[in-house]
């Protein structure tokens, strides 16, 4: 079965070959993206979602191709569309297609594509299992905050991951922790979370801010600094968060176990908080 896809104003489906060589996404990495979890047909977090990428596009100065009532329209009529009731939904903004040159023309009409795919979800098991993780350098360019579609030092590390056995990797700069290539990372010492603060070097997660809140209201302290690498070595508990992982528990870091190797006592707390307000959404 091939999946829905929106591009430029027309539906048609994923089989269709629709970007040119030339367009700048293809060509420089010149665009941003976002990816958001649908359940019963139902968009979770589209908010915060619409609000990143067009953050995104105003930091590389890319024309935003719709306002929020129409990017809504188009992702309700993509998701009646779709066959199934659960998945992710993938969405990308280039700044367009032209002749190749670095020097990119003002005028230029952003591509937009979006489309709807399967997506395996974590099951109960998965989620109390957690994840294994490796440490390794950061080496992607200092505008993290852009969710850009160039993502090689983010495929290159996850590759290492995946050779070693891990799930995710995470990534270091000046001794200091920053987050997960596709994740972002939370410690948990002395009943408290710490969390790297948002600026250039990471992601603004969607999931960590939302966890970030149902904490505080648990009246739960967040720390939000970077962690010394160091302190790697003296956590009680940590987890990763994502839009399609949510709140993942950390089991080990490069073979170190963490904690008791088991889920821990806040990341299950924050894991059944963050499930049920998604729960909440879907229904
Ligand atoms: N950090 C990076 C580098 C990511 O690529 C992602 C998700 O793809 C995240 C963090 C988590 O962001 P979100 O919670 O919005 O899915």
């Amino acid at each position: 079965m091939t999946d829905v896809l929106y591009i430029n104003g027309r539906f048609s489906t994923t089989d269709e070959r629709v970007i040119g060589v030339e367009d700048r996404g293809f060509q420089f990495g010149d665009a941003v993206y976002e990816v958001f979890k649908f359940v019963r047909k139902r968009p979770i977090f589209l908010a915060d979602h619409y609000r990143r990428l067009e953050s995104g596009l105003r930091a590389i100065e890319i024309r935003s191709p719709w306002d929020e009532v129409y990017f809504g329209v188009v992702v309700h009529e993509l998701l009646d569309r779709t066959e199934f009731e659960d998945g992710i939904v993938y969405v990308q903004v280039t700044r367009g297609e032209s002749e190749r040159a670095h020097f990119y023309r003002e005028d230029l009409q952003p591509t937009v594509v979006a489309y709807s795919r399967r997506y395996t979800f974590p099951d109960a098991a998965k989620k109390e299992r957690g994840v294994r993780l490796i440490s390794t350098t950061d080496q992607r360019w200092l505008h993290c905050d852009v969710k850009s579609v160039n993502l090689l030092a983010n495929a290159l590390a996850k590759k290492k991951a995946q050779r070693a056995g891990a799930d995710e990797v995470l990534l270091l700069r000046d001794g200091l922790v920053r987050e997960g290539a596709s994740s972002s990372f939370f410690a948990v010492n002395g009943g408290k979370l710490i969390t790297h603060p948002l600026d250039e070097h990471i992601l603004p997660g969607v999931v960590r801010d939302r966890v970030i809140s149902l904490a505080l209201s648990s009246r739960i302290r967040v720390d939000e600094r970077p962690l010394r690498e160091a302190e790697l070595f003296h956590l009680d508990e940590a987890f990763t968060t994502s839009t399609t992982q949510g709140v993942m528990p950390v089991c080990e870091i490069d073979g170190r176990i963490i904690g008791n190797g088991r889920r821990g006592e806040l990341t299950t707390q924050l894991q059944e908080l963050f499930d049920d307000a998604e729960a909440r959404l879907a229904s």
